[in-house]
């Protein structure tokens, strides 16, 4: 901090101090908040504060915070500091904020938020850019997917010192990151095809077989990749939307392998849950490897994380163990059903149409549910009867539950999976504690 100019040593100072008034006040981690202050002191704080360190930043619709949990990790192994918003406040105030509070940390590692990433690329001058996927969040945003490649599109053509790790089983990731002039392909495949029919380029229909995408019209194609996850043959199989029997083995347990860029196999076993978060720990560790940290350092520091901002996180409730699983798009809700326990284990679902979850719930159409058939399901949230009228549409059998508790009351003693979109997330790790 001691290199900062005065007034943006001034700005983080007292940033630091309103997080704090805001964390003990009650009103959430402060970080926000923090940064808010600090920005109004020096605006130009985020560029200051990303200057001389070596940043990350992880972007895309679903596995940003995983990821950036699972870089952090992995880059615990070469002995410095690194600063990360670790809870997800991933626009200009919470990136700074996190800065701000590891002021010597000669590394960053960022979650961004999709819609920020050229402004804050523009701000701080990322070594690397991790790009996940990209699909709808809620309906009303269907259409700003692919305006939001473009201007990724932009941004990298104008940043040709920055490394991309990017997924090339997502088309439009792959068309996003086409610009940049050094990339590190993963196969990190791709569960939900339904916002990638179409070539990006040209707008044709998209192919898809064992070896991946391509465009029949303009030849555009899924890029040769330098690391796999070797799972990914079960996904393509396993087609648009539809939960192949390969993906019915319960998550938990299951493993897949990796291929590294110099073609060594690891086995790729976690302790977080899902076949998502294998694809997130992928890229994690093609990241790690650019800053000379290798698969065989890495992969015990990823199985260390054990929950990322109270998601997987287990905790006892009345006799029933629940298990937290945050779902905020129809591509995420496929994610958590590949996690759930077996059945009988039963599964509470909530959903609320805050602002933040979107205020249209017709993306609850895009989501099939059929998989749940043969395990109890239960049905809370502010929107519960909206998917309650989709769950009949997919004879799915439910109860209503006015909330968590009164969830937990219904099921007999033993595991209870949650699968909340996120202001229903939210309000339930309240009602369970923060001990999340
Ligand atoms: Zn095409």
């Amino acid at each position: 901090m001691g290199k900062l100019p005065l007034r943006a040593r001034l700005a983080t100072t007292v940033a630091g101090a309103a997080g704090r008034v805001s964390r003990l006040s009650g009103r959430g981690d402060g970080s926000v908040i923090g940064g808010v202050v600090g920005l109004r002191m020096e605006p130009d704080l985020l560029r200051l504060l990303a200057a001389d360190r070596q940043i990350v930043l992880v972007t895309g619709t679903n596995g940003k915070t995983t990821t950036t949990r699972l870089i952090t990790a992995a880059l615990g192994a070469i002995g410095q500091e690194v600063a990360s918003n670790a809870f997800g406040a991933n626009m200009e105030a919470g990136l700074i904020s996190a800065l701000g509070r590891a002021s010597d940390a000669p590394f960053g590692v960022l979650e961004v938020d999709e819609r920020h990433l050229p402004a804050i690329m523009h701000a701080t001058r990322p070594r690397v850019v991790a790009l996940l996927n990209l699909s709808r969040d809620q309906m009303d945003r269907a259409a700003e997917i692919w305006l939001i490649a473009r201007r990724w599109r932009e941004a990298l053509a104008g940043a040709p010192g920055c490394q991309v790790v990017a997924n090339a089983d997502d088309p439009l990731i792959a068309w996003a990151a086409g610009t940049a002039q050094r990339v590190t392909w993963v196969a990190a495949g791709q569960r939900w095809h339904e916002d990638s029919w179409c070539c990006p380029e040209c707008g044709s229909h998209l192919r898809r077989d064992d070896l991946g995408w391509r465009c029949g019209e303009c030849g555009f194609a899924r890029p040769a990749t330098r690391w796999v996850l070797d799972d990914e043959r079960a996904d393509l199989r396993g087609g648009a939307g539809v939960i192949g029997s390969a993906d019915l083995r319960g998550g938990a347990g299951v493993t897949g392998s990796v291929v590294d860029s110099g073609g060594r196999v690891r086995e790729l076993s976690l302790t977080l849950p899902g076949r998502a978060n294998r694809s997130n720990a992928v890229i994690a560790l093609a990241v790690a490897e650019l800053f000379g940290v290798d698969m065989d350092q890495a992969l015990p520091l990823l199985r260390q994380v054990t929950s990322v901002a109270g998601r997987y996180t287990q905790i006892e409730r009345g006799g029933r163990v629940l298990r937290l699983l945050l779902a905020k798009n129809p591509a995420g809700w496929l994610e958590a059903f590949d996690v759930l326990a077996p059945p009988p284990t039963p599964v509470l679902l909530a959903v609320n149409a805050q602002g933040p979850d979107g205020k249209d719930t017709s993306w609850l159409w895009d989501v099939d549910y059929r998989v749940l058939h043969g395990r109890p399901v239960l049905v809370a949230g502010e929107r519960r009867l909206d998917l309650a009228v989709r769950l009949e549409a997919d004879q799915v059998a439910f109860r209503l539950a006015g909330s968590v508790d009164e969830a937990v009351d219904l099921v007999p003693p033993g595991g209870l999976d949650v699968i909340a979109n996120y202001t229903a997330f939210q309000q339930i790790r309240t009602t369970l504690g923060r001990a999340l």
